[in-house]
């Protein structure tokens, strides 16, 4: 009897593959909390984050939309945390519990055998403590550079800047319960999240 659904944790690099693992196990029918779409939707004109933020930055932090919202200026934001690591802090002190709770709760209210959370910062954060089980998708730095430069249209030096930013492959996946090997067709993508979608039932079956 399945008391206790089975939430999977689903991590790796810029480039790596995760978009188009979880599009498979969305078309498998299980739910996918993007941890990416939480932190975009927590900070939505008229929220109390976004509240936070500008008395905190001031309000030149936010910019007038055309239909006279206004909303966060992210580049701005960008460029404040990058030269301050203080404020860095503050920013995530602030933000991270806010994300975590509404993804705990889109957790909860999903439907099925099991869920998946999919976070670039999964590891780096403490969002790793809400999931069952860690599944890393990966790549060698090479392909990462290739395929993140091709779909953002940005050169190599932006995409080396953002892997600073994260776990090295080894760190990641040493801390991995499920790895898919990216490095080959997606075919062979398909088959990787073949099998692992029927160990996830399997698993649930028995949580
Ligand atoms: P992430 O979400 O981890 O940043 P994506 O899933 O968006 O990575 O993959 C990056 C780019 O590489 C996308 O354009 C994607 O379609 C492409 N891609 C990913 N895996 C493969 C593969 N096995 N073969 C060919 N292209 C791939």
């Amino acid at each position: 009897m399945a008391n206790k659904k089975l939430i999977v944790g689903l991590t790796g690099g810029i480039g790596s593959g995760k978009s188009e693992v979880c599009r498979r196990f969305i078309a498998k029918g299980i739910t996918v909390v993007d941890a990416d779409i939480v932190a975009r939707e927590v900070v939505e004109p008229g929220t109390p984050a976004l509240e936070l933020i500008s008395g905190h930055f001031g309000e030149n932090i936010l910019l007038t939309t055309e239909n006279q919202r206004r909303e966060l200026n992210r580049a701005r934001l960008r460029e404040i945390i990058f030269s301050n690591p203080s404020e860095k802090d503050w920013l995530e002190r602030t933000l991270h519990p806010i994300i975590n709770q509404r993804i705990r709760e889109q957790l909860k209210n999903a439907a099925g055998p099991y869920v998946i959370l999919a976070s670039p910062l999964l590891l780096e954060t403490r969002q790793y403590l809400l999931v069952d089980r860690i599944l890393v998708i990966d790549a060698s730095e090479q392909l990462q550079i290739e395929r993140a430069s091709q779909r953002d249209f940005s050169n190599e030096a932006q995409i080396k800047a953002i892997m600073q930013t994260q776990l090295s492959r080894q760190e990641r996946c040493a801390r991995a319960n499920d790895i898919i090997q990216n490095h080959g067709s997606l075919i062979e993508l398909d088959e990787q999240v073949g099998s692992l979608h029927k160990l996830y039932m399997e698993l649930a079956q028995n949580n």
